[in-house]
């Protein structure tokens, strides 16, 4: 067994998306970014990557690369596991939690847990999210970020 923690956040700005865990949320602002910006996306790929002591993702996926430019968080997920793979890994499970202060992800949480599992290839009860508001303070409280946090499990591949 090895476990991987991982963090990401991204300011919010006017005309952007906001994927957040492969689901588009209902927002007039979205996330700031070369990729298309998916916080919880790219948290879940640090902690995988950093489970495995495989570097981060931007050793993966450069920001200055004209292929990452706009590249869905999932997507990316995606590939970070095709790594995890090749190196003998296998998820076991995820657990994560958004730091957003609107709007509410409640509706949101299934389909992202769905989302997230897919491109992990495990079962939907072995990923969690959680959602939190930074009660009004610092940059996430002041709706100017979303950021997020992930800690992973993987075992030895064994198909
Ligand atoms: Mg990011």
């Amino acid at each position: 067994m090895r476990i991987g923690a991982g963090y990401d956040i991204h300011r919010l700005v006017e005309g952007r998306p906001f994927p957040l865990g492969g689901v588009t949320l209902e927002y007039p602002r979205g996330p700031l970014g070369h990729s298309d910006g998916d916080a919880l996306a790219h948290a879940v790929i640090d902690a995988l990557l950093g489970a495995a002591a495989l570097g981060d993702i931007g050793h993966h996926f450069p920001p200055g690369d004209p292929a990452w430019r706009d590249v869905a968080g999932l997507d990316l997920l995606r590939r970070a596991v095709a790594l995890l793979h090749q190196a003998g890994y296998d998820v076991h499970n995820v657990d994560t939690t958004v730091l957003l202060e609107e709007p509410r992800l409640g509706p949101y949480v299934e389909p992202i847990r769905a989302n997230l599992a897919k491109a992990l290839g495990i079962q939907v009860s072995q990923v969690s999210v959680k959602a939190k508001t930074n009660e009004g303070m610092d940059a996430v409280g002041m709706k100017l970020a979303v950021a997020a946090h992930a800690v992973v499990l993987l075992q030895e591949r064994t198909g």
